[in-house]
């Protein structure tokens, strides 16, 4: 049976704890899309860490963690979070990567880079790791698969045939030093040397697990409001968050997804650009970013400080729904333990209509947040494992977003590590 462990708002929401948590009772851990411009954070008995390519099943020695053809693979950064992991103890975990996946060139680094650079005040506050013009190249068809690394001739010839079109930007456009096409069959060369051990048939490794009984977690980044197609566009991400995509992203049938775990967070943040109609600034931002998720609510992979907002209802009700939801987890509850009141955002005003369904950007630009005032619990929520035990102001808190969003809430997540989990049976 597949679960797929994906993320109903702008990310961030604990999807990695989540992961982690639900990788106990898992075989295999799949990554399915993006690459390392976002990262999880996982606290659990060996540590804390910040992991941005790694599957978040690599803490367990009973897992196997799998790069799915649908990531984007940056092979350095992966193999230096590997290196990484194993240096603080953690014993070295069983990792496949599909020999479909498509590799991070050296140069999609350089082109996000200087493209942001281009852009100025209008760029997309993208990463800069090179995920854009990654997914750009693989659509055009002129990226290169792991495969590939396995015969020098052609690739060879593809190198010197793609460097021919990148110089043509990098001299006219972005007026950089040219590429080299033996720079990068030499740096290819150390990535062929680097997968060349974990590279396998990953779609056939899953039909057969699948057929063995095994239980598979697919394991999305980022949410459902930076698909390409469904999300807040063009201030999306290059590769699709959804959990359908996860059937393309790792290669198994979409009928073996059985269980759709929705993380959604009990308040929002977003980094990047684009419309966040729950947004909220000064103090009040700052108290809540201070105060969130496991010490500030900094990007994992930036550093930098994330946009705060109240609980959107209009945002987590169409973000579950372009899931497919089966469960929600809804995390970081604990964080709001310090409010007397909980605005929640209910409705979008749009030109003097209120809507409860999540336009499209040209008319999300537009939008007003309605806001309704829920009483706070105004107490520490840790370490408690009952639902009943939670106040009863928490628990309305939880009941309100559930019935306003339409999915049920069967897990709560009210702290950091693995264990701080209320389950719900719904
Ligand atoms: P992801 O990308 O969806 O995995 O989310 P991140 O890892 O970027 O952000 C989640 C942050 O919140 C991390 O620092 C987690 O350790 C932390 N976290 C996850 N769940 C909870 C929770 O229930 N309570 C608190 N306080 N922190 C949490």
């Amino acid at each position: 049976m597949i679960k797929a462990v994906v993320g109903a708002n702008w990310g961030d929401e604990g999807k990695g704890k989540i992961t982690d948590m639900l990788a106990q009772e898992a075989d295999i851990i799949v990554r399915f899309q993006g690459g390392a411009n976002a990262g999880h954070t996982i606290v659990n008995n060996y540590g804390k860490f910040a992991l941005h390519t790694l599957p978040s099943g690599v803490f367990y020695d009973h897992t196997t963690s799998v790069i799915g053809n649908g990531v984007a693979l940056n092979i350095p950064v992966f193999f230096k979070e590997y290196n990484e992991i194993v240096d603080r103890g953690v014993p070295a975990p069983k990792i496949l990567i599909s020999d479909r996946a498509q590799i991070v060139m050296p140069y999609h680094i350089l082109l996000d880079q200087y493209e942001e650079e281009r852009l100025g005040g209008k760029s997309f506050g993208s990463t800069k790791s090179g995920i854009a013009p990654f997914y750009s190249d693989k659509y055009a068809k002129i990226g290169f698969q792991v495969s590939e690394l396995f015969d020098e001739e052609s690739l060879r010839e593809k190198v010197e045939r793609v460097c021919e079109t990148k110089n043509v930007l990098f001299e006219h456009l972005y007026h950089k030093p040219l590429l080299k096409p033996e720079d990068i069959m030499a740096e290819l060369m150390e990535y062929k040397k680097m997968v060349e051990p974990y590279v396998c048939d990953v779609a056939l490794y899953l039909w057969n697990a699948l057929k063995e009984g095994k239980e598979i977690l697919l394991e999305g980044q980022l949410g459902s409001l930076k698909d390409p197609d469904h999300g807040i566009y063009p201030m999306v991400t290059s590769s699709s968050t959804l959990a359908a995509y996860g059937a393309i992203g790792a290669g198994v049938p979409p009928y073996e997804i059985k269980k759709i775990i929705t993380v959604c967070k009990a308040y929002s943040s977003a980094v990047g650009a684009g419309a966040f109609v729950s947004e909220i600034f000064g103090e009040e931002a700052d108290e809540l970013r201070r105060r969130g998720g496991d010490g500030g609510e900094y990007g994992a992979t930036t550093g930098r400080p994330r946009r705060m907002g109240w609980f959107d209802c209009v945002a987590s009700k169409y973000g579950c729904r372009m899931q497919g939801t089966t469960d929600v987890a809804f995390t970081v509850l604990d964080v709001l333990g310090y409010l007397e009141e909980i605005p929640v955002c209910v409705g979008y005003e749009i030109d003097g209509e209120v809507t409860t369904d999540f336009p499209t950007t040209v008319m999300l630009e537009k939008a007003k947040p309605v806001l309704k005032v829920l009483p706070g619990w105004n107490s520490d929520i840790r370490g408690i494992r009952n639902y009943e035990d939670l106040p009863e102001n928490c628990r309305k808190y939880v009941e309100f977003v559930e019935e306003q969003i339409g999915f049920p809430i069967t897990m709560i997540s009210n702290g950091p590590g693995r264990n701080d989990i209320i389950y719900r049976n719904k």
